[in-house]
């Protein structure tokens, strides 16, 4: 592992470790992701001895670095070009059945080691002159990265009840990874799922969040639902699982299908809203199902009760209340539309009613809904393929000559008193609606002399007459 550590930072701080008598070792994340050569820019360093005197002696050595020390935690943090140094002296925890918060004390590697999660986390190179780059790992740690194994280095009952935000860091090390949980974590994890109610909930949104994030997130969904986490942490995708069958009809395992869209979204696109969106499409699912002898399952209006639900969950989930939401809103919403389209014969009215609607986001809304076909019948599958082709087609062309998506009214409210001479009233706002009804249904083009002699004639049939002297058209 020698010649692992290459940057100079490192020697650095061997030299000033043995000019100060210290042993030092990198450790975590930054070791574990040098093996599986992941790029890492946080570097975690474990003195036996006072971090903060060490991290103090090598910002004096770098010239013009800042050093942030933290008393309370014994710890001190640097930054050096792009990279986060942070220096902590070795330390023992033990934990109260209550907090998250732990009692410290110094103590040696190994103690320093122990209140880490997961043997892939313990791994230290050592900084000292005499053994630099050795590894330390007293608890299998490479095996277990090379058997691409989550386990933690005690019993996991202990290690997960003490802190059980570890829970969730190891459903999201494994779908990030595409690593195995171990079994006994895994039993340890179902047996101690209460206890994340002691996390705040930032913390558990971060973790889920990365696991949204992964490359195949329904891995780490399927963790969750499987330890019984989900029922907390998410309960109305928890509700999405499971079949019920009626005179021999049964509909759809909506938990299976609403992961299996988000890893399609998953393949398509980084964006996390996007991937929030499919996660959530079908969430009203469970409150809208009905069963009718003629017709079997539906889930009437389940897109509008789904959009509804949108805010309540973001507030209890603490996610951003703001733009954000509203896109998965609007998402949610809308999901079924571009299928409906493709069902009916693509008008060009309802495909600029799509546009108007969905505005900039129907990239992302077109992408939701092909993420949303999981048929495992490849005809129907190949006809819904082949008719959102063609919804797309339409979409672009439409596009092209009308410029719905980001519509602006091509006569303003303003210009329609002025014109009428009349004070705001609901026949402004009649005339304004019936302008952008009649360019979505295309009786007219979306331009201002087309919408202004549009106007006059609406404001007829209304009783209203242009004032004489008042004729701005230009
Ligand atoms: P990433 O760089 O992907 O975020 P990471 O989660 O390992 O990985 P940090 O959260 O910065 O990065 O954690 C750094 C190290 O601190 C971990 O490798 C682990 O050794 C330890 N650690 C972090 N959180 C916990 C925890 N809740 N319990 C025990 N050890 C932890």
């Amino acid at each position: 592992m020698k010649n692992k550590l290459t940057h100079p930072v490192f020697r650095l701080i061997s030299d000033i470790a043995e000019e100060k008598g210290l042993t030092c070792f990198v450790i975590g994340g930054f070791v574990r992701d040098l093996i599986l050569r992941r790029p890492s820019k946080d570097i975690d360093i474990v003195v036996l001895g006072s971090g903060i005197d060490l991290a103090e002696n090598v910002a004096s050595r770098l010239g013009k670095v800042q050093v942030s020390i933290f008393k309370n935690f014994g710890t001190a943090m640097l930054r050096y070009k792009d990279y986060e140094i942070e220096f902590v002296g070795a330390r023992k925890e033990s934990y109260r059945r209550n907090s998250r918060k732990p009692i410290v004390e110094n103590g040696t590697l190994e103690d320093d080691m122990k209140r880490r999660d997961f043997t892939m986390n313990t791994l230290a190179l050592s900084l000292n002159k005499s053994s630099f780059g050795e590894l330390a790992d007293p608890f299998g740690g490479l095996n277990d990265l090379k058997n691409k194994v989550i386990r933690t280095p005690l019993d996991p009952d202990t290690t997960y009840s003490d802190d059980p935000l570890r829970m969730m860091r190891a459903i999201r090390f494994a779908a990030e990874l595409n690593f195995t949980i171990d079994k006994v974590s895994l039993k340890s994890i179902t047996k101690n799922k209460e206890r994340i109610t002691i996390v705040s909930q930032e913390r558990i949104m971060e973790e889920l969040n990365r696991i949204i994030a992964a490359p195949k997130p329904s891995s780490g969904f399927k963790l969750l639902e499987k330890t019984g986490l989900l029922s907390s942490v998410l309960p109305e995708i928890q509700n999405l699982k499971g079949v019920e069958k009626k005179n021999g009809q049964a509909h759809k395992d909506n938990f299976y299908h609403t992961i299996k869209v988000l890893d399609n979204v998953a393949k398509k696109s980084n964006n996390l809203w996007l991937r929030w969106s499919a996660l959530l499409h079908d969430v009203a699912k469970p409150a809208t199902k009905k069963f009718e002898p003629g017709t079997g399952w539906s889930f009437h209006g389940h897109e509008y009760l789904g959009a509804k639900m949108i805010p309540g969950i973001f507030r209890r989930l603490k996610l951003p209340l703001g733009n954000s939401m509203k896109y998965v809103q609007k998402l949610v919403k809308l999901h079924l539309r571009p299928i409906v389209l493709s069902r009916d014969e693509v008008t060009d009215s309802a495909v600029r009613r799509l546009l108007f609607d969905a505005g900039d986001d129907i990239d992302d809304l077109m992408l939701l809904c092909e993420a949303d076909i999981t048929s495992k019948n490849d005809t129907r599958v190949k006809q819904y393929m082949s008719n959102f082709k063609l919804v797309r087609k339409k979409l672009k062309e439409i596009e092209e000559k009308d410029a719905i998506r980001n519509f602006q009214p091509p006569i303003s409210g303003e210009l329609i008193m002025e014109t009428f001479h009349i004070d705001p009233c609901r026949k402004v706002g009649i005339i304004k609606n019936a302008i952008k009804e009649a360019i979505l249904e295309g009786e007219i083009h979306n331009n201002y002399e087309e919408a202004y002699d549009y106007m006059i004639k609406k404001a007829e049939e209304l009783g209203l007459e242009k004032e004489k002297n008042n004729l701005p058209r230009s």
